[in-house]
């Protein structure tokens, strides 16, 4: 039994061992199938793998290709760029925002061949150093540490000013130096060698042209001193012959000696003006002067080239601005004479007009002073409005051809006008008539203008019969600027109907037809108050005015007339009590004989000197009103002699006796140096006698017999003449 329990047990056991393995083959032949399975999955995921990294190699190929290629290609075109700038002459280099050198050319590193401290790598700041150490630059007289610090300002600056060197072997060399966006600073190193060069040679040339100018100036006033010495013989003897008994034929022989004389002498002025212009020797000289009389002395002194044209010369001077300025008057009067001068001109009838006015100009604490002048003339073509402006160049047509000139006026008046910081222009219709303008900035000279004399207590109205529109319209706004109760009449008719009374004074105009019938009616029908003729030259004889006034009427020119002057009858000037001593100085005894005979109507004691030193002696014995000097004369010259002069009345408490020079020179400078020496005016030769007796009237004492001025001397075209005549008369 427990054999038999024993053997079942055993084949028990053996069965379920027999199970067990069954069991474990069946796991292991499970484990195997599922490793055989992930076996091929292996296999078959490297089949992929190797098949990828094969696309891959290839395109890693074709990367390293291409990246080849393109290195390649920027070798290349480093290589080019370094080359072409390395072919420049120039020095180009760059700079790290910190000062040090990435890259220079060998033009840039040149000046400091054999400093191998100096290239790629090196600082601006060593650079700078090494280069004043080493005597590379010229320093310019500064020290090597101020040149560097100087530079070294400059490179700080956020943008860098070019900077000219020049090196040890007198080469030049324009730093100019740019900051990049990147913080870098790009240096160029520009040999301005050549250009330097050119600019000494041309400077050398420009010194030798200028030389060459001057020598031409100087001839040139040689020339003019030798031609008016003789013009002056010419000119005065003719005048003189012109006075003398000679028939109708002589008489034009004469006439045209003296015009032709004249005219040269316009000639050789306009040439010399415009050469010293030209060689800017001309200089101005301002000082405070009377912008309104001058205007109206020009009108003057061109009214007699109006002959018997019908032209009016109007000035319409704006009323509230000021009469003086400061400014060069001789030469604003040069730019006045020319404008007026072509106005009258080419005018046949009609009007001249002259307008001033002017505008404050804040900025250079002046006033733009503007003048217009305007005529009724032939008028100028719109293609010949800026071609007049240029030298000798005139209108070339039928109407112009019958007129005399240089074609220079307009030239040197644009010239002086833009010498004085001003513009000149012109608008023109043809057969309608010119308007020229032109502005100067001028500062006014102390006040607005003299205070006018008061209106005499009498005056109740003024009657002013103007026939010309606009001369009429001119006096309207002046006589009401000036606050005076005033009626401007057109017709002599309106006169009767306005029936002047007690405290009117009445104003005629010449130019009224029957202006003798005219006066004897108003004094016919009881008027006793004061009549005055405006625009005569002096009332006709046998006509009962109180005076007569210049046209056109400056501001204030009738209350100067009224004043003192009581209606109905005016007060009897006082008897002259001696005549007027004149000492003339003049060692040219034609010259004496010219003068004497210029001077023989003025009904003056002459007494003549030969020299200086006689000059001062007979200054001593006769004590002259009046002295004229000649300046170049031997022994004792006008200058010397004048200064002895003023001498004598300062030691003696003597009043000043007025002394004019008069001289053959006329270059810049020269009339300083004259009025330097104490002489108070400066006429040039050949004389004229309406500048002489200008003067004569102008200083005639109180107590002499004054001298009569002959107005039918100024000629036309007497555009230098004195204006001490036109204010003698006025
Ligand atoms: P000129 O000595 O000939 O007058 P300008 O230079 O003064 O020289 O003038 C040049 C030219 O301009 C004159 O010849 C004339 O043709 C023209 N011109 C100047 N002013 C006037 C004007 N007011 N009316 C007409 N033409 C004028």
């Amino acid at each position: 039994m427990a054999m038999q329990d024993e053997l079942a047990r055993e084949r028990r056991a053996r069965l379920a061992a027999e199970r067990l393995l069954q069991l474990k083959q069946g796991e292991l032949c499970e484990a195997n199938r599922k490793l055989s399975l992930h076996a091929r999955n292996l296999s078959e995921e490297i089949v992929v793998k190797r098949e990828e990294t094969q696309v891959l190699r290839q395109k890693n190929d074709a990367a390293m290709m291409e990246l080849e290629t393109a290195r390649g290609a920027v070798r290349i075109a480093e290589q080019r760029l370094w080359d072409s700038v390395e072919t420049i002459r120039d020095g180009f280099a760059v700079f790290d925002s910190g000062g040090e050198m990435i890259v220079a050319n060998s033009a840039y590193l040149a000046p400091f061949a054999g400093l191998d401290c100096i290239g790629p790598g090196a600082q601006y700041e060593d650079m700078l150093r090494i280069a004043a150490e080493e005597g590379v630059i010229d320093t310019g007289g500064a020290t090597r540490q101020d040149w560097v610090e100087d530079m070294l300002w400059r490179w700080r600056a956020r943008s860098i000013p070019p900077r000219t060197l020049r090196l040890w072997n007198g080469s030049f060399v324009k730093l100019v130096d740019r900051r990049a966006t990147t913080g870098d600073t790009v240096s160029l190193a520009l040999n301005i060698t050549g250009t330097i060069r050119n600019e000494a040679k041309l400077k050398a040339a420009r010194h030798k042209a200028e030389a060459a100018n001057r020598a031409k100036s100087a001839f040139l006033a040689n020339m003019s001193h030798e031609i008016r010495t003789p013009m002056n013989g010419v000119v005065g003897m003719s005048q003189l012959l012109a006075d003398t008994a000679l028939d109708d034929e002589q008489r034009l022989y004469v006439e045209t000696i003296r015009s032709s004389g004249e005219a040269l002498l316009v000639l050789i002025n306009d040439v010399l003006d415009y050469s010293k212009v030209e060689a800017d020797r001309l200089t101005l000289h301002p000082e405070p002067f009377d912008l309104e009389q001058a205007v109206h002395e020009i009108v003057t002194l061109l009214r007699p080239s109006v002959g018997t044209r019908d032209v009016q010369l109007l000035v319409d001077y704006d009323q509230h601005m000021p009469g003086r300025f400061i400014g060069d008057p001789g030469r604003v009067r040069q730019v006045l004479t020319n404008l007026v001068g072509n106005a009258v001109k080419f005018t046949e009838t009609g009007h001249v007009l002259i307008r001033v006015s002017c505008l404050p100009d804040a900025a250079a604490g002046a006033q733009r002073v503007h003048v217009t002048v305007e005529d009724t003339g032939i008028g100028i073509a719109p293609d010949m409005a800026s071609h007049i402006f240029g030298e000798f160049n005139q209108v070339e047509d039928d109407r112009n051809r019958k007129f005399e000139g240089t074609g220079l006026g307009l030239a040197i008046t644009k010239r002086l006008v833009e010498l004085m910081g001003g513009e000149i222009w012109v608008d023109s219709e043809m057969g309608v008539g010119s308007s020229f303008g032109f502005y100067l900035t001028l500062k006014p000279a102390g006040p607005n203008a003299a205070a006018p004399p008061p209106a005499p207590d009498w005056l109740m109205r003024l009657l002013v019969v103007d026939p010309s529109p606009g001369s009429a319209e001119i006096l309207r706004r002046q006589l009401a600027a000036q606050k005076l109760d005033a009626a401007v009449l057109n017709a002599a008719s309106d006169l009767r109907h306005a029936a002047p009374g007690p405290g009117d004074v009445v104003l005629l105009d010449n130019a009224l037809p029957g202006t003798e019938t005219l006066v004897s009616d108003l004094r016919g029908s009881g008027f006793s108050g004061p009549v005055f003729l405006v625009g005569a030259g002096r009332a006709p004889p046998g006509v009962d005015v109180t005076g007569t006034l210049a046209k056109p009427l400056r501001r204030h020119d009738i209350l100067r007339a009224l004043t003192g002057t009581p209606p109905p009858a005016a007060i009897p000037a006082p008897a002259p009590k001696r005549r007027m001593r004149v000492l003339a100085a003049e060692d040219n005894r034609t010259n004496r004989l010219v003068f004497t005979k210029l001077v023989k109507s003025a009904g003056i004691d002459l007494q003549f000197a030969e020299n200086g030193r006689e000059a001062v002696d007979a200054y001593k014995a006769e004590r002259p009103d009046l002295v004229f000097m000649d300046i170049s004369m031997p022994e004792v010259d006008g200058k010397d002699a004048t200064r002895q002069i003023r001498a004598m009345e300062q030691e003696n408490g003597l009043p000043r006796v007025p002394i004019v020079a008069m001289t053959a020179h006329a270059m810049a400078g020269d009339e300083a140096a004259i009025l330097n020496a104490g002489l108070d005016f400066y006429l040039t030769k050949p004389l004229k006698k309406p500048q002489i007796l200008g003067h004569i009237a102008r200083h005639c004492p109180p107590d002499c017999h004054p001298p009569l001025p002959e107005s039918s001397e100024d000629g036309p075209g007497d555009k230098a003449a004195d204006p001490a005549l036109a204010a003698a008369r006025a």
